[in-house]
């Protein structure tokens, strides 16, 4: 397919990498600095921060929840749009990044900020935006992309739009070292079911998207299968470059693409706040046993160039079981058991949400309609 690709995030990737952004932020800029619930205060990326930013006029607005939330960063917006702030700074995840994207758009808007997650309102300018990593996973440091959770109504949509695109991105492999084993694990769980979403498609011919995804989908394994050396430089680095490669725009040039097991996942988090990339794990493996046949000549590929799987009829059966495997390995359930109630009723709630949200065509098939969403569930939930 046509496609017009364009990554405009400068990357300062390495150890030692954060005293960059005292050149990168022009001294002129208000500069308000966004992070979460205070990790970057206890690994001293926030003393960092203090330090590189020493001569520029800067605030600070904090608290930032995972899964962010419109009511939360309707605050920032307020001080963006009192303080006349022209810079932001995301220290943090992927919550903390589409958060300030949020702000940064939403700043600029005089009607609901959640006019952006329903489509009513398509933001074409955004307050300025750099970032510095703190976890590696969404690849939301250099992409155009953010997900917001309405607290009021337990939705969460996801919104694009090229002007959120951070101008830079910290990405010092150095920060992980304090990371939660479980935030580590969703980390690299999130990667991979990014670039599933792009890749696990329809035979598209496209030699340097699907190579691409199968060398970050090895890397992945790879990371996963040496994770006993996780305390380790190079481990850190391999991870922190393939979480963001896998979802920078790249390997979706020109290629069909999935994400129903996103949008089926945002529903989970929001009803029952599973981890987002745990929310994937339950997802996933269901909805490609029940897609199988849309999906047979890719996931044969990638048993036999990701998984070195051997042919076979039913060689994309046996790829589904060794993704559910690669996630059991990592100790992520693939089965929903966080639900309250009995089983039918959560599956029926998350089905008239997906309506709720006109999500009743998915997938690059359009096929899963809310008849697949059940089937899929009804598989996933335990
Ligand atoms: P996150 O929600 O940003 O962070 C998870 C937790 O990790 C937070 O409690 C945070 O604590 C902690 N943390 C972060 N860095 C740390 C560090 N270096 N040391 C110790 N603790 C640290 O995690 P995420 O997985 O990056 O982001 C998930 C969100 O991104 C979800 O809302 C998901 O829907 C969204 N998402 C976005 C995209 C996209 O393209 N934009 C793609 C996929 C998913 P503190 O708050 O204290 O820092
Ligand atoms: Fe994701």
């Amino acid at each position: 397919m046509n496609f017009s690709y364009q990554n405009s995030t400068q990357i300062f990737f390495g150890q030692g990498q954060i005293s960059n952004i005292t050149q990168a932020i022009d001294k002129s800029k208000k500069v308000l600095v966004i992070y979460g619930g205070g990790s970057i205060k206890k690994n001293g990326v926030y003393q960092q921060v203090e330090q590189a930013l020493t001569d520029h006029n800067w605030l600070e607005f904090s608290g930032v929840e995972a899964n962010p939330t419109k009511e939360t960063m309707d605050k920032a917006v307020t001080i963006i749009k009192e303080q006349n702030v022209d810079f932001i700074l995301a220290v943090g995840g992927g919550s903390v990044i589409d958060g300030a994207k949020y702000a940064a758009a939403a700043a600029h808007y005089d009607g609901d900020g959640w006019d952006i997650l329903t489509g009513a309102y398509k933001p074409q300018v955004a307050t300025p935006i750099g970032v510095i990593l703190t976890i590696p996973a969404t690849g939301s440091e250099s992409n155009a992309n953010s997900v917001i959770t309405k607290a009021e109504t337990q939705q969460k949509l996801p919104f694009a739009a090229t002007c959120v695109h951070p101008q830079f991105a910290v990405m010092d492999p150095d920060v992980m070292k304090t990371l939660p084993e479980k935030q580590l694990v969703n980390g690299i769980v999130d990667a991979w079911v990014h670039v599933c979403e792009q890749y696990i498609t329809k035979a598209s011919g496209a030699l340097v998207q699907d190579g691409y995804s199968e060398s970050l989908l090895r890397a992945l394994k790879t990371l996963g299968d040496t994770y006993a050396e996780r305390d380790n430089d190079l481990w850190r680095a391999n991870l922190m470059w393939t979480a963001n490669q896998a979802l920078n725009g790249l390997i979706a040039a020109g290629v069909e693409q999935d994400w129903a097991t996103h949008m089926i996942g945002h529903e989970l988090t929001a009803l029952w706040h599973v981890d987002h990339a745990r929310s994937l794990a339950i997802v996933q493996p269901s909805l490609l046993r029940n897609q199988i046949e849309y999906k047979r000549g890719k996931l044969e590929q990638m048993g036999r160039n990701v998984f070195g799987l051997e042919g076979g009829s039913d060689l994309a059966e046996r790829t589904i079981d060794a993704i559910e495997t690669f996630y059991n390995q990592l100790g992520v359930a693939t089965q929903l058991t966080e639900h309250d109630g009995d089983k039918a009723q959560a599956i029926e709630l998350v089905i008239k949400r997906l309506e709720g949200h006109g999500l009743t065509s998915l997938t690059e098939n359009q096929s899963v309609t809310p008849v697949e969403a059940r089937q899929i569930l009804e598989a996933a939930v335990a």
